[in-house]
Formats: structure tokens, sequence, C-alpha cells
């Protein structure tokens, strides 16, 4: 069976591992195929994909974009996006032009709490400077000894109701998702359950999602508790959505390895099914 690890991130936003060594981590994890999901940025793909034919891997583009809906931040993963198109990359720069001014905001917030430096540092832990994010200020604040670990630093900093966590709007679900269909992509709901929505409105999400052309839904993640899998796979077939698997990796040490997790449920549709770019590779293989 196909080792496929659909979602994982390189230094181009807030892993840790250049882009190449991310791909050569999955063909040492036995990985056939793995999509790069950087944070609103494609700026790594390139590399990755040089990196992939050297290993004999399979490199889908992607990306995963931040996005504000009914007030909560969700994430959107697009899979086999073209990262040339000029909608998306357009969109993506417009989404990362609001990080910088978010992570002043992040530091000032952290200061009023008596934590000083902390933009400067993140600032400085972030490879991509248009790429600052939270990981960035957990790593620094784990560095400083305000937290022993980036668990701990989620839990009292950079989560509502914390120390160093500001409102921001991000860019729309239909934003999201029309710029990655216009680029021949796939979009994905990453993680599911990581929102704090009620049933309720989870359900009115994935229909908005379907609605506006989405396909997917991440069932096998790292963000999930094995026993939550079912459940997933279950919302998957209900709203006619295909599911997903991606370890989230960031950087080693830090949650799961990729290509580490689980094989989808034997009753889910993969997104992968039919891609033409795995059937070439691996033509005798009955996923
Ligand atoms: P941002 O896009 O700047 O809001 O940062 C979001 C990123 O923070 C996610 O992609 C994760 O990498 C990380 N993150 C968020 N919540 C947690 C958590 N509870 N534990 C570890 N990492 C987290
Ligand atoms: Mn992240
Ligand atoms: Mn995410
Ligand atoms: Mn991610």
């Amino acid at each position: 069976m196909l080792n496929i690890d659909l979602h994982c991130h390189s230094n181009i936003s807030d892993g840790v591992l250049p882009p190449a060594d991310v791909v050569a981590r999955a063909a040492a994890n036995g990985v056939h195929a793995l999509a790069l999901t950087d944070h609103d940025d494609v700026a790594g793909l390139a590399a990755a994909c040089t990196a992939a034919k050297a290993a004999g891997l399979t490199l889908i583009p992607g990306v995963e974009i931040s996005v504000t809906w009914s007030g909560q931040t969700v994430h959107i993963v697009g899979l086999r996006i073209d990262p040339a198109h000029p909608e998306l990359a357009a969109g993506l720069n417009g989404i990362r032009l609001g990080r910088l001014e978010r992570a002043q905001r992040m530091g000032a917030d952290l200061a009023r709490s008596g934590i000083d430096g902390a933009y400067e540092g993140a600032y400085d832990y972030a490879v991509n400077k248009e790429m600052v994010g939270r990981t960035h200020f957990a790593r620094w604040l784990v560095a400083q000894g305000h937290v022993p670990n980036m668990r701990s630093a989620f839990r009292r900093f950079l989560t509502r109701g914390n120390p160093g966590y500001v409102e921001h709007e991000w860019t729309t679900l239909e934003n999201a998702v029309r710029w990655i269909r216009a680029s021949g992509g796939m979009a994905v709901i990453a993680h599911p359950g990581r929102y704090a929505f009620k049933p309720r409105e989870l359900h009115l999400l994935l229909d908005a999602f379907r609605t506006l052309g989405g396909e997917g839904i991440e069932v096998i993640t790292g963000s999930h508790h094995p026993s939550e899998y079912g459940k997933f796979a279950d919302l998957a077939r209900a709203f006619g959505l295909k599911a997903s698997r991606g370890a989230d990796f960031h950087a080693p040490g830090e949650g799961v390895d990729i290509g580490q997790l689980p094989a989808l449920p034997h009753y889910c549709r993969p997104v992968w099914q039919g891609w033409p770019e795995l059937e070439l590779q691996f033509p005798h293989s009955p996923d």
C-alpha cells in the first residue's frame, strides 16, 4: 500500500527544515507521495520538487490557507495547485501582508503581560520574514524559559483568552476555495477536530465548503486523537467529501513525523483516488 502524506511544513512557513530536507525526511520514512503545504506561501515548492525528483518521490504542490469563518480561524489545504497561478499568488500575498502587523500586535500584547522582546525574538526565528506566526513566538517562549514546551506555550499564551493572542481577519472561505480551484487544485478542510465549533456549526461549515466546491476533509491527521478518526471518516461520508491523510509535520521531535500515521479507514474515498501522477509512478498499486 502507498504511504501518502498530504500535509507538512518547511521553514518557508513555521516548520524548521528547509523544503529539500522535508522531502528527504519523507523519503527516508518510506513516503511515496508528499504534499508540502506551507501556510499562506508556495515559495518552498520549487526546491521540494527538485528534491523529490532526486529522491524518487511524488511531490504534490500544496498550500495551507488561513481563513476566518464564523469568527474562527479555519485552515484550508490546497492540493495539486499551480503555485504560479496569478489569482492564487496574489491572494496568498495579501494574506502574508497582514502577518507582520499581526505579529507586532502579538508582541505588544505579550509585553503588556511582562514578556518583552517577543516580536523581535519570533521575527528572528522566522526564515521567511513574511511568514512570522504563532509557532515562531512559541519556539521563542520555550527557548527563553517562559514555558517548558510548545504545548504549554499554546496553553498559556497565543490562544484566545491568553496573552499574545490577538484577533485577526484572515481571508474568506470563499476566496480560499476559489483561488485553489482557479489554480487547478483541490480544496481540503484541514484538521476539523481542532476547531471550537459546536456540531451544528461544523455541519454548516462543511455544507458551505461543499457548496463552494470544496472536495476533501482531513480524517487522519496529527491533530486528531485516534478516537476521533471514525467520527471524521463518518462526517466525510455524510457530507460527500473525500478523505485526506497528513501528519502536519513541523519539526523533528514536535508532534507526528511524516508518513507515520495509520492508513485511512477502508470505507473512505481518498482524495488521491485517480490522480494521474500516482497512477504513472505506481501503476500496480491497489490504492
Ligand atoms: P498562525 O497561523 O500564526 O496563527 O499559527 C498557527 C500555527 O500554530 C499552526 O499551524 C500550528 O503550527 C501552531 N499551533 C496552533 N495551536 C497549537 C497548539 N495547541 N500546539 C502546537 N502548535 C499549535
Ligand atoms: Mn503551523
Ligand atoms: Mn493548520
Ligand atoms: Mn499545517
